[in-house]
């Protein structure tokens, strides 16, 4: 419909530069933006109910219907040996970079994929999942994975010595991990700022995986190595990924 509509208003003008040869320089002006209106509407815009309802009706169609064996145990509960703290860039989904199928982890997803410490009121939305994961799903490895470009990082890596913030939210947020940025505020002062705040992605990790051990039933597990902490990274410039197991040494504020 838009199609025709497109070609019918440029035969109609097109009629009309013929027809009267001194009005060509306004006609050609009342193409050129009828017809970059009509390409923006026969080009479609972006509908999201449309993409949802496709996107759906693929993941049904490819995949839920493919696997009956699958999603007919999914039905009955869920078994994940993962638990991941990712961050919310729309770049880093985990079911995609670690080809997670359903069921096989359970998510957390947060601006710079930070793990505060233990609060009950501050961060209570993390402790539920983290205390969900640990002590009712059981899974045997809770994984954070950082990554490259991390607007958060940069946030947190940009924060004035003064502490001045600007946001409402995010500053306040991602001084979870200031003990990373003094870190390499200090001990890789003479790389560039990118490079600091790539640095400062991986050691915000190990911020993240030392916190873990503010919650008592992390360190019950832990310590009856029933449950195993790794930090990551991941960097969709290079394409490449990085896995570590907690270390200690390197988180140096936490005594376990
Ligand atoms: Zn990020």
């Amino acid at each position: 419909m838009a199609t025709d509509s497109f070609d019918d208003a440029i035969a109609g003008l097109s009629k009309l530069i013929s027809e009267k040869g001194h009005l060509g320089d306004v006609a050609a002006a009342k193409i050129k933006q009828i017809t970059s209106e009509l390409k923006l509407a026969s080009s479609g815009r972006f509908d999201p109910n449309e993409r949802i309802q496709s996107g759906f009706n693929y993941f049904k169609t490819e995949k839920y219907e493919k696997d009956p064996e699958l999603y007919g145990q999914l039905a009955k509960g869920q078994s994940p040996k993962f638990m991941v703290f990712a961050c919310s860039d729309s770049r880093v989904c985990p079911s995609h970079i670690l080809d997670f199928q359903p069921g096989e982890a359970f998510v957390v997803r947060n601006i710079a994929n930070m793990v505060p410490p233990f609060d009950q009121t501050k961060y209570s939305g993390v402790g539920a999942a983290i205390e969900y994961a640990v002590l009712h799903l059981k899974v045997e490895n809770i994984v954070v994975i950082g990554h490259s470009c991390c607007g958060g990082i940069k946030g947190l890596m940009s924060i004035p010595e003064d502490g001045t913030t600007a946001s409402e939210f995010i500053e306040n947020w991602v001084q979870i991990c200031a003990p990373a940025k003094n870190k390499i505020k200090s001990e890789c002062s003479d790389l560039s700022f990118t490079e600091q705040c790539t640095n400062c992605e991986k050691e915000a990790v190990n911020v993240s995986l030392g916190n873990l051990l503010t919650y008592p039933f992390v360190r019950d597990t832990l310590v009856k190595k029933t449950l195993a902490l790794k930090g990551a990274h991941y960097d969709f410039v290079d394409g490449t990924f990085e896995l570590w197991d907690l270390d200690f040494k390197i988180s140096g504020s936490v005594s376990v």
